[in-house]
């Protein structure tokens, strides 16, 4: 059977290490690193995921403003207060919580964010220098997926690396990162052909689709590390509902060498990512070590 890869330990502990390593940068520098979060509308799940965000920011000592604004809020409303974050030298990491009502322009505002404090890595020169193999802040959850698949202790390099699904917050930078670790990267998406046949080939396979179970037992190669990232809300057949990942977990586990579960396995370290480039983003602002 599979290893479990559990995400919650290994976010617990980089968030642990990562709380001495702002106490360490504050005693250096005197600067207590700033995450202002970004919140327009009343929906009820980024509510959730903005207040955890929060939370954890100050649980390992860093400063967190959000700000809440009507989902009335106009597009030049949102441009100004983006602005003033990135003039404001108490902010390090700007997060504009994502979706935003329409009719604002998402693209347009995420422009706005200084690219120096975009901590979730969506600005399209953080896009840009990843695409180049240069450092950049990452995005959260495919950087999540690599610090696990690295915890892992099994070498990329040469590595075959499929990576389903192709958004811009996780497949399109994910296959980036895989590709700096000298993996031989495929993308497949919803127009792939013989997705099962690719994924049989992938050493490394992780998905992030949105569609629960999608990926069989029977496509995984024995003995492939399983990166599962979707998260699908789905019928628990008791009147309830439960969370399950894209990939058919009690098959896959029988035939994967490790795997991640769904709830506690990629989640956890999304916001471990964010809270670390929140710390990496202010010591390249205030030029100080990050370590
Ligand atoms: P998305 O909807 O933006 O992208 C889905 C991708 O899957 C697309 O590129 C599409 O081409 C591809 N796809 C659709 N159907 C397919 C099929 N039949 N075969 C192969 N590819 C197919 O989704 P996203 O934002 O990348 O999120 C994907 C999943 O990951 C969702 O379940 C989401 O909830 C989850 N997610 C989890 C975290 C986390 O913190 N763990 C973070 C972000 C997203």
């Amino acid at each position: 059977p599979a290893r479990v890869i559990d995400g919650k330990a290994v976010a617990a502990a980089r968030t642990q290490a990562l709380a001495q390593r702002v106490a360490g940068f504050r005693e250096r520098t005197g600067v207590v690193p700033g995450l202002a979060v970004v919140l327009v509308g009343d929906d009820a799940a980024s509510a959730i995921y903005v207040r955890r965000k929060a939370r954890q920011c100050e649980a390992v000592g860093m400063r967190s403003v959000q700000h809440v604004l009507p989902g009335a809020t106009t597009q030049a409303e949102l441009l100004a207060l983006v602005e003033r974050l990135n003039r404001d030298p108490d902010v390090h990491g700007i997060l504009v919580q994502l979706p935003l009502p329409r009719p604002l322009d998402e693209a347009a505002i995420l422009a706005a964010v200084d690219p120096d404090k975009d901590v979730d890595g969506f600005h399209t020169m953080n896009a840009g220098r990843l695409a180049l193999g240069r450092p950049a802040l990452v995005p959260c959850t495919p950087l999540g997926c690599l610090l696990l698949l690295r915890e892992l202790g099994v070498a990329l390099r040469g590595k075959r690396a499929l990576v389903v699904g192709r958004s811009v917050i996780v497949g399109r930078p994910m296959a980036q990162l895989l590709l700096m670790e000298d993996c031989t990267v495929t993308i497949a998406h919803r127009h792939s052909q013989d997705l099962a046949m690719l994924c049989r080939e992938a050493d490394i396979l992780i998905v992030a689709v949105g569609i629960p179970g999608l990926i069989r037992g029977d496509w995984i190669r024995p003995g492939a590390v399983v990166i599962d990232v979707g998260i699908n809300r789905v019928d628990d057949g008791a009147g309830g509902s439960r969370i399950v990942g894209d990939v058919a977990y009690d098959e896959a586990a029988h035939v994967a060498g490790a795997i991640t579960p769904v709830p506690g396995g990629v989640g956890p370290m999304t916001i471990a990512c964010l809270l670390e480039n929140t710390l990496a983003a202010a010591a390249a602002i205030e030029g100080g070590a990050a370590a």
